[in-house]
């Protein structure tokens, strides 16, 4: 299957399976909320007080049983699932994620000044970047701020979306995993689901003013090329606090939000999480 990639392009699918791996199972259930697809997060419910793996790898799981699974934007392999419940009984579930397809601009002839490397300085400060803003994410925390859902952060025409990229002179760029949402400078942006604020910087080189909301379980969103920052490390927020405001901060043509989640080392689309844009392709909120 493939599914063409939009910004109104959103399916929900409530997959369930009830495959007893062992003889002395009870009725337990696995059962996911989400889109099987590239770039999908699900929300898995387990039954109480379950231990569950996706591919042999234990992630966290709240008392009641919810847990999160995504998948990243080149993905294609089935992901085991497996459910052990306190009796000692196992569940599992098989998910296929769909394959997209993606946005792909290839740009030829272009002067190569233009898609020349930055140089070691700004090499080396976009790696110390990296590395800062990988150690904010990387906490595993049991709360389930997404289990409420998510509202688009910010009001405004969506200009870019997860998955494309662009090819310059035949030299791939890093794709795009954000979905965009361009407004005038000063337009506020709002938390889409509640979470702890684990980092806050004033002017990375590619992103600019930059928030990292964790909602729990290794998901965070992260907003970028904001003109100023309302909120500060250790902060919690819930749904629809002011975190921020847009901007054309970092490496911008215009001024816009992008706004992007990760789920461990998975980038996932935001887009599939909120209510599809209008006819228009403005946010509907
Ligand atoms: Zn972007």
């Amino acid at each position: 299957m493939r599914f063409p990639i939009s910004p109104t392009h959103i399916f929900r699918l409530a997959l369930l399976a009830a495959l007893a791996l062992s003889s002395t199972a009870s009725l337990a259930e696995l059962r996911f909320e989400g889109a099987v697809v590239q770039g999908g997060l699900l929300v898995g419910h387990a039954l109480p007080g379950s231990k569950v793996s996706v591919d042999g790898t234990s992630i966290s799981v709240s008392g009641d049983g919810v847990f999160l699974v995504g998948f990243g934007r080149e993905d294609t392999a089935p992901v085991e699932v497996v459910a052990t419940a306190p009796d000692g009984s196992r569940v599992s579930a098989t998910l296929t994620p769909a394959v997209r397809e993606y946005d792909i601009q290839r740009i030829d002839g272009l002067p190569p000044g233009k898609v020349t490397p930055p140089n070691q300085a700004v090499i080396e400060r976009i790696r110390r970047e990296a590395g800062e803003i990988n150690a904010a994410r990387d906490r595993d925390d049991p709360r389930t701020d997404f289990a409420g859902g998510f509202i688009w952060p910010a009001k405004g025409r969506i200009s870019g979306v997860y998955g494309s990229q662009r090819i310059l002179n035949g030299q791939p760029r890093q794709p795009h995993y954000g979905v965009d949402v361009a407004a005038p400078v000063g337009t506020p942006v709002i938390a889409p689901a509640g979470g702890i604020v684990t980092f806050a910087h004033p002017d990375m080189y590619y992103s600019g003013v930059t928030v990292v909301i964790d909602h729990g379980q290794r998901l965070s969103s992260s907003f970028l090329h904001m003109s100023k920052a309302t909120v500060t490390v250790g902060q919690r927020v819930e749904q629809g606090d002011k975190i921020g405001e847009i901007g054309a901060s970092g490496r911008v043509t215009g001024p816009h939000l992008d706004w992007r989640m990760n789920w461990r080392d998975k980038r996932v689309d935001v887009a599939l999480l909120v209510p599809p844009a209008t006819e228009s392709g403005e946010t509907p909120n």
